[in-house]
Formats: C-alpha cells, sequence, structure tokens
C-alpha cells in the first residue's frame, strides 16, 4: 500500500475541524491518491506532515498559544523547509511580514512577504459574505461563496523595506521568501484577499465555512501533490 501524504491543520484554537472536514470532502473528487489530514499541536506532530493549514481563530491567541508551547520555532523551520503552508484569516496574519493594528505581544512568521492589516473591514463590516470569481487561478470557478469574517486584508504586497512606524509589527525571523509574490484576488474596492508566495498561500476569508470544498481541493492538487 502506498503511504498517505500527511496534512496537518495546525490546532491551537480556531477552525481546524472544519478545515478537517473540507479536506475530506475534496479528496473523494482526488482518486489515486491517499491522504491523512491531522491536528497539528506539537513539533513531533508537525514533523510528520507534507503541508500544513493555518485556520482562521483569533490570531493573538493563536500566537500567544505558539509562544507558550514552544512550536514557534518548528513552525519557521517548516516554513524554511519549503513544504506548502496556508493560512486563512488569522492564518493569514500569522503567515505576514508585517502587521498593523496587531497586539505589540503579538508574533507573526514572516513567510510572505506582505503587510497585513487586522480587522480591516471597520465596524459595519464586520463580517459579510459574497460570492467570487476565481477562475482565474481555479479552473472553472466562477462563483465561489466566501465568508469573510472580521477579516484582514494585504494592505502591502510586497511589505516596506524598512518599517519605520513603531506600531506596526515585524517578524523576527531572519527568512525571507525568495518566490515571486502573486496577488490571487482583489475585491471590486482594491482590498486584496488572496496571494501566493511559491508554496504560500494567504486567504482573508474561510473557505473550511462554508460546504464548497473546491478550494481545499485546489490546495492539494496545486500545492500538495504538486510538491511531492
Ligand atoms: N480578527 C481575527 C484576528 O485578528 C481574525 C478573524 C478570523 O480569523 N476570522 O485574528
Amino acid at each position: 500500500m502506498t503511504q498517505a501524504i500527511v496534512v496537518g491543520v495546525l490546532a491551537l484554537q480556531g477552525a481546524f475541524i472544519e478545515h478537517i472536514k473540507l479536506f475530506q470532502a475534496a479528496t473523494q473528487k482526488i482518486p489515486g491518491h491517499e491522504f491523512s489530514f491531522i491536528e497539528v499541536r506539537t513539533a513531533n506532530q508537525l514533523k510528520t506532515c507534507q503541508a500544513l493549514v493555518i485556520p482562521g481563530g483569533e490570531s493573538t491567541a493563536m500566537s500567544h498559544i505558539a509562544q507558550r508551547t514552544g512550536i514557534i520555532e518548528p513552525l519557521m523551520e517548516f516554513i524554511k523547509s519549503e513544504r506548502p503552508v496556508w493560512g486563512t484569516c488569522a492564518g493569514l496574519i500569522f503567515l505576514s511580514k508585517q502587521l498593523v493594528n496587531g497586539k505589540p505581544e503579538q508574533t507573526i512568521l514572516g513567510a510572505l512577504d506582505i503587510e497585513v492589516t487586522r480587522n480591516a473591514f471597520g465596524r459595519q463590516l464586520q463580517s459579510f459574505s459574497s460570492d467570487l470569481d476565481f477562475s482565474s487561478f481555479i479552473e472553472g470557478v466562477t462563483d465561489f461563496p466566501t465568508i469573510f469574517i472580521r477579516a484582514p486584508v494585504v494592505t502591502k504586497a510586497p511589505a516596506d523595506k524598512h518599517v519605520t512606524d513603531s506600531k506596526v509589527i515585524q517578524a523576527p525571523f531572519d527568512y525571507k521568501n525568495e518566490s515571486p509574490l502573486e496577488v490571487l484576488h482583489k475585491l471590486d474596492t482594491g482590498l486584496i484577499v488572496a496571494v501566493r508566495q511559491g508554496q504560500v498561500l494567504g486567504t482573508s476569508f474561510h473557505p473550511e465555512l462554508g460546504e464548497d470544498s473546491r478550494f481545499h481541493q485546489w490546495f492539494l492538487q496545486e500545492f500538495v501533490l504538486a510538491s511531492i
């Protein structure tokens, strides 16, 4: 029997179970490959993974738990190993290099060369859903139902070379993603809500909170299977 491809979902906090459910649904459409989806809380679990997803939730809590449990360094090692990583919402915040509107004690990893602004949609528009046309990067997907919950947006792509504003949180690690940065999707308002830089994907919205597994299928095919 061939060995299953292990995809981890960081399970410190947030919508990790939802990701696993949608991945399981997505595998029905990818015959001929065996996948295993696991919750990741420790460095040893992370080591067994060929790809990692960082879910939506609350980035300040996630960063706090990650620091307390000592998984920040293993996460950096994972990113440096160039295995695929996808962050949704709070996960996108965690992967960014510079963060506006973060909490001072919050840590970010710097896997994507972008500046992200937390809670960027303001009070009136804290949560909304919208069908978006992703057919420029996912074939045939013209009407993907997206859910935004107190979502971040990408405010600079690439991030500034030097940060002068002391309120902007900067990733403290000496890591540079050398792949080209691609903006995958902008809303009609011009706000950037999906980016890719090599093996790292970031989305402001939550494909894991809907019923549509096409985004998860795309990640498995385009990032995970393409990397092995
Ligand atoms: N506002 C949250 C944060 O700062 C992100 C919201 C989400 O993941 N739905 O982490």
